[in-house]
């Protein structure tokens, strides 16, 4: 692929002018030169400030067809548990055609908004009445379709989900299509291996999806199945999202949820726990010397009311975190970032808390946390615009006037925490741009399938 040059960009290093980008046929940077303006001549420029593509580390894609449809009070009032059901009925409502197009959608929204990767915790593998597909892979190659349409890099996460409640409880009858024997299980993830295999964009993970739906005998031979089919992928794992989790797993176990993930798995630097809003300031401890990341989803925990995770009672302990969009009641890194910071300042009634370092950039903070710990996540080489990793960047347009007047870490700021506009000009993926003058070349189309689809399923609901 040609080279391409960048007047600024970020490097991991720090900031560096006149940037030349190298990469292969396959999408992955091979070379990074600084003072390149002399050779820079016969490279393709890139319109403004480069900056690594932010992964997406937490995404249920069907959920994007819901999103602003749970708004209504109920009675007495309505909780994570009462959208929990609401998310069912529509669930219910969705076959493989349904949940390809939706996932579209999301995928060209999380593109144009910035992100150019996203972990897809997967769990609606059979038909709504619970049977299995023809193929079994059926749901997890629509989800690889669909990110293929949108050109972002994707690790497909199955999900095993077990048990309707902490003990082994039956699951209920809405639950059924989530449900996974063993040799179900390890049949998907080997078809999603199959649909990973040669494909630089695509990546597999497994995912556990919580305490609650995964008994302790499911461990070890779920790790040992992931192991064999894709030695060192991520683990995924819904954890400490609500209080009534909290009290649910005290009651089962007499230990709280993150301390008996802790005692009970092998917790490392490839597992992303996500949410872990309700974990204690030791079980964070624990969790930032295992090396897990912490995936943070803080628009969908505002929507759902789960509680604001101590952000920086982790970052004090060293611990490591990422983002993800997870219900896509809003899809962009700027709202899961703002609102991470600002849940921090609402609750300790202080400014800039993410940044530790004196006279230290806040979304610099934030960006970089996120680019490290989303690529350990998304278990791919993103995050970092250096030779090894996949070409995946942004370009931000100096120009906007979200922006004007601002450069390096100030230009960063400006970008999460001034206005509203999107100043993402370009979007780049495995060294293709995906998204030119903000705009991807598919948003129209995509969309009018996704209308379609989301009118169809109302008249069904
Ligand atoms: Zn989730």
């Amino acid at each position: 692929m040609p080279d391409v040059y960048a007047r600024t960009a970020l490097l991991p290093d720090g900031w560096a002018d006149d940037v030349l980008l190298s990469m292969d046929d396959a999408g992955t940077i091979t070379d990074v030169l600084r003072g390149a303006s002399r050779r820079a001549s016969t490279a393709g420029r890139l319109p403004g400030v480069v900056i690594p593509g932010l992964p997406n580390v937490h995404s249920h894609a069907f959920q994007r067809g819901m999103a602003g449809l749970a708004e209504r009070r109920g009675a007495p009032g309505e909780s994570f548990w009462s959208w929990r059901d609401r998310m069912y009925a529509f669930a219910a409502r969705l076959g493989p055609d349904d949940v390809e197009a939706i996932a579209a959608q999301v995928y060209v929204e999380m593109l144009e908004a910035g992100y150019t990767a996203v972990a897809e915790f997967h769990y609606l593998h059979h038909g709504p009445d619970g049977a299995t597909y023809d193929n079994p892979g059926e749901m997890g190659e629509r989800l690889f379709a669909a990110a293929t349409r949108a050109g972002i890099g994707i690790t497909l996460l199955p999900t095993l989900y077990r048990a309707g409640g902490f003990g082994g409880r039956a699951l209920a009858p809405e639950q059924r299509r989530f449900l996974s024997d063993a040799a179900g299980y390890a049949r998907r993830l080997e078809a999603a291996a199959r649909a990973t295999a040669e494909d630089g964009e695509r990546a597999l993970g497994v995912a556990l999806h919580s305490l609650r739906a995964v008994p302790p005998d499911d461990l070890a031979p779920t790790l040992a199945v992931a192991d064999a089919v894709a030695p060192g992928c991520p683990v995924h794992i819904h954890v400490a999202e609500q209080e009534r989790e909290v009290e649910e797993c005290l009651e089962w176990s007499g230990t709280r949820p993150v301390d008996w993930l802790l005692d009970h798995a092998p917790v490392s630097a490839r597992w992303c726990l996500v949410h872990a809003t309700h974990a204690s300031g030791a079980e964070l401890g624990r969790v930032a010397r295992s090396g897990a990341v912490v995936g943070l989803c803080p628009t969908t925990e505002a929507n759902l009311g789960d509680g604001i995770f101590p952000l920086r009672t982790l970052l004090d302990a060293g611990g490591a975190f990422a983002i993800g969009s997870d219900s896509h009641a809003s899809v962009s890194p700027v709202e899961e970032l703002r609102w991470l910071e600002y849940g921090q300042r609402l609750a300790r009634r202080e400014r800039t808390v993410t940044a530790a370092l004196p006279a230290g950039s806040t979304a610099r903070t934030l960006l970089e946390h996120a680019w490290r710990g989303g690529a350990a996540a998304v278990g791919r080489s993103v995050g970092s615009l250096s030779p090894g990793r996949r070409a995946d960047w942004i370009v931000l347009d100096p120009d906007h006037p979200v922006l004007a007047g601002r450069d390096r870490d100030d230009l960063l700021d400006a970008w999460i925490f001034a206005g509203n506009a999107n100043p993402v000009r370009e979007v780049w993926v495995g060294g293709r741009r995906v998204v030119a003058d903000g705009r991807h070349p598919a948003r129209d189309e995509v969309a009018s399938r996704f209308r379609r689809t989301v009118e169809r399923v109302r008249q069904t609901g």
